[in-house]
């Protein structure tokens, strides 16, 4: 069956979109997880007939983005990983709408917005995320979120059709969409931005840039902020106070520099960071009375 299911695989793509038994660590900022068994790299026209072969030889599949927010097993991946990146990045400009296909990088789609004198997306500039990514999750900093740009999303629904959805049509609220619960697929995001001062813009870009480069350990591979923020409190400081600075397992640590970063600090494996933020979130509970809820999700066999 895989030999039938590689060889119509293979009428679809190109040979350097897909691979088999693919080495995932490569693919998540993390830098940690097992191989996926059939990576592709499919462009937009190629989505369909991949999902539809899949359907039919009942394969399971995940999308992933830039891998900026996912923890993967060390067993890795049965079934197909399909990246939306490079494949389909591009973004155009039409007065102060951006239009930006799922595989653009959000920093790239910031700089464009910026190189049209467009405001509103500096505080997605340092997210390192793609435009799927960053609408599924609903991604933000420094006060402001997705959800106060997106006009509409175009998804490819189950059904393999192509539907445009307004904002309000995604469920959108902290770190969170509908997107994943309906397996919709997002192909491109209008974005609304309005004029401004490039000069200005070009300043407030810079200025989080070092404010993020002061505050978080970046010099290191994460998934950026491990956990959500629970409703009254900072989980950094939960953290702090519950004594978890430099807390270790293995090779994985609470960031130093930054308690709510969980950091791969020296070779980590996936099971390593899966029992520090496993640790970490019956500390604080003990301690604090608060379950701390992951913001990193954690995808195939651990
Ligand atoms: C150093 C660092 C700093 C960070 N700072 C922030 C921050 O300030 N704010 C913030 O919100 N996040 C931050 N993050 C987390 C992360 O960058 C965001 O969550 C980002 O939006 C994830 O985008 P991605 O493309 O990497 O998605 P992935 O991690 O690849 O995937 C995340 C989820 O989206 C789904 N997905 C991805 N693309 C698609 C698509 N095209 N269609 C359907 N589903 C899709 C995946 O299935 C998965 O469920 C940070 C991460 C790092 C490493």
């Amino acid at each position: 069956m895989k030999e039938e299911f590689l060889k119509h695989l293979q009428r679809i793509l190109q040979e350097d979109q897909w691979a088999l038994e693919e080495d995932m660590s490569s693919h998540v900022t993390f830098r940690t997880g097992g191989p996926a068994e059939y990576y592709v790299r499919p462009n937009r026209r190629q989505i369909q007939p991949v999902l539809s072969l899949c359907s039919r030889f009942d394969i399971p599949w995940m999308v992933i983005g830039n891998g900026s927010n996912l923890l993967v097993g060390d067993r890795g991946i049965r079934g197909l990983v399909m990246e939306i990146g490079k494949m389909m990045d591009q973004i155009s400009v039409k007065g102060d709408l951006v239009t930006a296909e799922a595989g653009a990088l959000l920093s790239s789609a910031a700089r464009y917005a910026a190189r049209e004198s467009l405001t509103g997306m500096e505080f997605a500039s340092g997210i390192p995320g793609s435009i799927g990514g960053a609408v599924v999750m609903n991604a933000g900093a420094y006060g402001g979120e997705m959800k106060q740009i997106i006009k509409s999303v175009t998804v490819l629904n189950e059904a393999g059709q192509e539907r445009e959805l307004a904002a309000e049509e995604l469920d959108l609220g902290y770190r969170h969409s509908c997107i994943p619960e309906n397996h919709w697929i997002v192909l491109e995001a209008k974005l609304q931005l309005s004029k401004g001062n490039q000069e200005e813009i070009l300043g407030r870009m810079e200025e989080l840039k070092s404010q993020r480069m002061k505050k978080q350990p970046l010099e290191y591979p994460s998934a950026g902020s491990a956990f959500k923020r629970p409703k009254g409190y900072f989980a950094g400081k939960l953290i702090q106070d519950a004594g978890l600075r430099g807390y270790q397992v293995g090779g994985a640590q609470v960031s130093e520099k930054h308690c709510g970063f969980v950091i791969n600090k020296e070779k980590a494996v996936s099971k390593d960071i899966r029992q520090l933020i496993a640790d970490v979130q019956d500390q604080v509970e003990a301690q604090f009375g608060v379950r701390l809820e992951p913001e990193v999700k954690f995808i195939g066999e651990f």
